[in-house]
Order: structure tokens, then C-alpha cells, then sequence
């Protein structure tokens, strides 16, 4: 593979496009309104890794008063560790021997998390760790909507619960209780409605269990669209919101309470392209398509000219229409429609401020999670 190095201190002018790139003073913002915005409440903060899979950016999380970091792959969660973090939650179900030892494994240098929603893979864990006489601990996770992973609320959580208490070197915490679909809904009201929905499935849970003296010391779920809402519900102990260092063009869709866009987080990411084509009147052509830029939850947004609108070009190309006054060698700033996708396709995320690149932060955690 062919690369060029990016130096710091150059200026954003030398920058190779298609690049990913995040302008660091809005990052900043994002990095303390979160919490800023729950500020006397009593919850944790995990924010999950699957945004940037990046340990440098974790490390300010951290500081940011975050108590670790939620991962979905084991690569993020492995990347994470290697990096320093200390404090992981896999917010997702692992399968197969290999990939549980690598788990097992990372206990030995972090605090390990785990969700299960399966006795014998809770099984063939709790005998892994104990062979190679580690501690991981692990959380129940709960359907509540999305039908995906997770057992259904109530006594299914019960009879995992006590299974889990049964097995050695894996310790029962409690419940991961999250529902994505949720995160973009986009009316303020009826996204509260949704959650209050999640949250009665989370309380039948929990007297189910504490029936079944299985107290859950941990009740975790939350993303960037309706963290606010499970922070106040008084039963959930840590949010789990990902996209909002970033931001992208979908979730600038959301409304806030005065049905305005939601203004709580900046829009940090980018991807940087080029113009290398103009029809005049017609089209004007970007250097960056579906290997440069995701476009599962909608087409990028032009960030200077959102009036304009981004075609899909194919595999290298993002077609612009109306053409706009662009020349050949300009350079457009992208808004991706979904920032965790778009992320995972580059090598490196690039930090700049008042035109100058002051960092370059390796995604040491991309790829498809092996
Ligand atoms: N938690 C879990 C389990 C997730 O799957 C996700 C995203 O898909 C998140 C948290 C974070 O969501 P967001 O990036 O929308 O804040
Ligand atoms: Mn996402």
C-alpha cells in the first residue's frame, strides 16, 4: 500500500484528499457539553468507541470525565486496550472460542465487560477466563424493541441472570437495556414516548430479577439521540452515546424540544475532497465516493453550500448538481450522512485548527471486527 505522511504543522492546504478529517475547537465543544448536558445527574458516561475507534480520541473522553469506553468489535475493543484504556464494556455478543480468549485475554491489562444473551456462550467464557485465570464481568442483555440481540425483558433475563451467578471467573453486574432505532426518531416528543416504552421493559426487568434477590448494580444503554431521556429515567445507571463527537448529516436531522435541529452537539467531522471534474451548468465532480464515504443513512451534505446536493458517483465519484461555481482542483467539505461507517474507512483521522493539522490520530480499531 502506497501512503504519504501528513505532517503536523503543515497547513490543511497539504492535506491528499479524500480525507477524514475533524476541526478540533468543535470536537472540544462536544467533548464537554456532554457532561455539561448531564450535569446533576447521577449516571456514568461511557461513550462508545464504534464513532472513532480511536484510542487517542478515548483518552479525552476520559479526561472528560467519562469511566471508560463501550466497544462493539473486538477489534475496537482491542485497539482500546492497546491504547491505554482501562475500562472497556463489549456492548455486544462475542461468538466462538477464538474470539472469547482474545476477550478473556484483554482482562489481563483492563477491567472487561461483557454482554451475553446465550448460556453456553456465557459457559465456554467463564471456563476460557478461568483457564487462564482472569475475571471478566458480564451484563444481561435485554431485547427492548429493536429485535436484535438480547433476551426478552423479565424472567428470560431472570433465568440468565442465574446462570450467570452459577459460573465462575464471570461475574453478574446487571442489564444492557439499548435500542437504536430510537436514536433517530426525529421529533423530540415522540422520542421521549419510545424511550418511556424501553424504560417500562427495563423496570419489569428489574423486579423480576430483584424478586429473584439478582440486584443490577449496572443498567446501561443510550446513544447520542435519546441519552438525555434514559439519564433522567431514574433506573439507568450509564449512557452509552457514540456520535456525538462527530456528528453527521442524519442525526442534524433530529429535532430538539422546540422542534428546532438539535444544536446540543457541532458538526466536528468531514470528509475532505476534491473537485476533479466540471461540466458547466451541469455537474461538478469529487474525488470521494462509496469507498470515501458512507451513504447508508442518506447522501453527504455540502457543508458550505448545502443547497447543493451530492449524487452518488459510484465507487470514486460524488456527483455535485447543480454544478455551483466550482473549478477543477477545489477543495468541498462533506458532511457524512453517517459518521461511524465513513470513519471506519480510513486509516487515520486527521485534527486541524485555525488551518494548521495539529494532529493525526491513527483508527487503529477499523475494519470489519476481527
Ligand atoms: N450503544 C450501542 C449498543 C450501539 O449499538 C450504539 C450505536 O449503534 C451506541 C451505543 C451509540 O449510538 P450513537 O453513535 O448513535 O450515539
Ligand atoms: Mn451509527
Amino acid at each position: 500500500m502506497t501512503s504519504y505522511s501528513l505532517r503536523v504543522g503543515c497547513s490543511i492546504r497539504d492535506i491528499l484528499t479524500p480525507a477524514l478529517v475533524v476541526d478540533l475547537q468543535k470536537l472540544d465543544y462536544n467533548l464537554k457539553r456532554l457532561p455539561e448536558s448531564l450535569k446533576g445527574i447521577n449516571i456514568n458516561i461511557r461513550p462508545h468507541a464504534k464513532a472513532h475507534k480511536c484510542p487517542s480520541l478515548a483518552h479525552f473522553q476520559i479526561k472528560h470525565g467519562s469511566v471508560g469506553m463501550c466497544c462493539q468489535k473486538l477489534c475496537e475493543a482491542e485497539s482500546m486496550v492497546t491504547g491505554g484504556i482501562k475500562d472497556i464494556l463489549l456492548s455486544n455478543e462475542l461468538v466462538g472460542k477464538s474470539k472469547l480468549t482474545r476477550l478473556a485475554l484483554l482482562a489481563r491489562n483492563a477491567h472487561i465487560t461483557v454482554c451475553i444473551d446465550n448460556e453456553d456462550v456465557a459457559s465456554q467464557l467463564s471456563h476460557i477466563a478461568k483457564d487462564l485465570n482472569v475475571e471478566l464481568d458480564a451484563l444481561v442483555e435485554i431485547d427492548v424493541g429493536q429485535e436484535r440481540c438480547g433476551v426478552p425483558p423479565g424472567e428470560a433475563a431472570v433465568n440468565l441472570a442465574r446462570h450467570l451467578t452459577s459460573l465462575p471467573n464471570l461475574h453478574y453486574k446487571g442489564i444492557q437495556a439499548y435500542q437504536g432505532w430510537n436514536q433517530h426518531i426525529r421529533k423530540y416528543n415522540d422520542r421521549k414516548a419510545a424511550v418511556d416504552m424501553v424504560v417500562t421493559k427495563v423496570k419489569v426487568t428489574l423486579e423480576a430479577l430483584r424478586k429473584h434477590n439478582l440486584p443490577c448494580e449496572i443498567v446501561t444503554g443510550g446513544g447520542t439521540g435519546t441519552y438525555i431521556f434514559e439519564a433522567n429515567s431514574g433506573v439507568y445507571t450509564e449512557v452509552q452515546p457514540g456520535s456525538y463527537v462527530f456528528m453527521d448529516a442524519d442525526y442534524g436531522r433530529n429535532f430538539d424540544q422546540k422542534d428546532e435541529y438539535v444544536s446540543d452537539f457541532r458538526q466536528s467531522l468531514f470528509v475532505l475532497s476534491t473537485v476533479v471534474s466540471v461540466t458547466p451548468g451541469q455537474r461538478a465532480v469529487l474525488d470521494a465516493g462509496l469507498k470515501a464515504i458512507s451513504l447508508d443513512s442518506g447522501v453527504p451534505v455540502l457543508a458550505d453550500y448545502p443547497e447543493l446536493t451530492f449524487n452518488n458517483g459510484g465507487d470514486e465519484h460524488g456527483i455535485i448538481t447543480p454544478a455551483g461555481n466550482f473549478k477543477v482542483g477545489d477543495t468541498v467539505w462533506l458532511v457524512p450522512g453517517h459518521c461511524d461507517p465513513t470513519v471506519n474507512m480510513y486509516d487515520n483521522l486527521i485534527g486541524i485548527r485555525n488551518g494548521i493539522v495539529e494532529c493525526v490520530w491513527p483508527i487503529s480499531g477499523r475494519g470489519p471486527g476481527v
